[in-house]
């Protein structure tokens, strides 16, 4: 067995697929963070408002750990059913302006949870290529039979529903902002496509969430996350009374799974407060997210996404090329991480930078400057 592993390891290293976990040690600032002893300016937060390290957030955990406890003690329908849960389902279903929500212990298995009970009403997926790996596993494991459209090509999606009609009904599945390559898919486009084929419309909303404003009855099942924007742990599922009534009878990902500690619910209710309540940390980021971009663009990185989009990736292709430009960085006191196949398609590899309204003027020039020189 050992011989089987350690080959398998060298095979992962030839093909610059090995992966290796850094130390790293965060602070309360933010962005500055100390990764393997040393410390470096990060453009690789999800947590695109910054609102993990806002003190309403911050105290609205420590006073839930200290009134409740650390763990949950055990799954949701066992003793782990804080009050704190209906609290934060309430607001998420009001934010969403659906029906109901139900939280999962994270995104992953919220989008697991979706498929596999889905799945067990007969329902066939059509999935944008570019989905993030928890659909794609949500689509393996629920046994259903699952269609790939090309990147937001809605002529090769309403392809694929014509083709592969068995008479069963079809769930459309993407993201509204995509996770690796910073775009936005043609929601409404897809909501009609979706109402011509009598298809549901099942959108991942992970990265838009806080970051792009909500559209009202834009989806049938908006599925998400409390780990960005929310600054927390925890997924979600907005949808109708009665496919959440379904999910928590029969979806094991939120059955047989501990339920969430008090705090992470507690902080999520706290940021999705200050989400709705204000503008100030949309606004920030939204002004940082321009001046990274026209930086960038105005010294030839090869940058995709949208105008608006936090996740800016600059494209390298070749997976060493991402990689030696990321560790040289590093090394200058910048850490963008590399993103190699198969978290992209080959000949894709990326720098994937994130900026978030936590950081400032002074260190965005910096990380400018620095992968000017690096890239040399
Ligand atoms: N969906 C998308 C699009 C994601 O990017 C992620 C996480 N990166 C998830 C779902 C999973 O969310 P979580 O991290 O809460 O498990």
């Amino acid at each position: 067995m050992r011989a089987a592993i350690l080959s398998e390891l060298n095979k992962l290293e030839q093909q610059q697929q090995l992966r290796t976990l850094k130390d790293i040690q965060t602070s309360a600032a933010g962005n500055e963070v100390v990764i393997n002893g040393a410390k470096v300016t990060a453009f690789s937060s999800n947590d695109y408002l910054g609102l993990s390290r806002h003190p309403l957030v911050i105290n609205a955990a420590c006073e839930a750990a200290k009134a409740f406890g650390t763990g949950s003690t055990a799954s949701r329908h066992i003793s782990g059913n804080h009050s704190l849960y209906d609290q934060l389902e309430n607001m998420i279903a009001g934010y969403k302006a659906t029906e109901r929500s139900v939280v999962f212990s994270s995104g992953y298995l919220a989008n697991l949870g979706a498929l596999a009970t889905l799945s067990a009403l007969k329902v066939n997926f059509h999935i944008d290529k570019l989905c993030h790996a928890s659909i794609i596993d949500g689509c393996k494991l629920s046994g259903a039979e699952f269609f790939r459209f090309r990147h937001n090509d809605l002529e090769h999606l309403k392809d694929n529903l014509k083709k592969h009609d068995n008479g069963r009904r079809n769930a459309i599945i993407t993201e509204s902002l995509f996770s690796m390559d910073g775009d936005l898919a043609p929601i409404e486009d897809m909501r009609q496509i979706a109402k011509d084929t009598g298809s549901i419309l099942i959108v991942d909303c992970a990265h838009s969430t806080g970051v792009f404003p909500v559209v009202a009855g834009s989806s049938d099942i908006e599925v998400g996350t409390l780990s960005k924007s929310l600054g927390s742990l925890g997924g979600f599922i907005a949808s109708t009374n009665e496919f959440t009534d379904l999910l928590i009878s029969k979806s094991r990902t939120l059955i047989y799974t501990t339920a969430l500690p008090p705090a992470a619910l507690a902080s999520a209710i706290a940021a999705l407060t200050i989400i709705q309540n204000g503008e100030k940390m949309q606004a920030k980021l939204s002004t940082n997210v321009k001046l990274v971009r026209q930086l960038l663009t105005a010294n030839d990185f090869d940058i995709i996404g949208h105008p608006q989009s936090p996740i800016i990736p600059i494209l390298l292709g070749d997976s060493s090329k991402a990689v030696e430009l990321s560790n040289r960085l590093l090394k200058m006191g910048i850490f963008i991480p590399a993103i190699r196949p198969p978290s992209v398609p080959p000949g894709k590899a990326r720098l994937r930078l994130t900026v978030n309204a936590l950081h400032y003027e002074a260190q965005i020039n910096e990380m400018v400057s620095k992968l000017k020189k690096a890239r040399r």
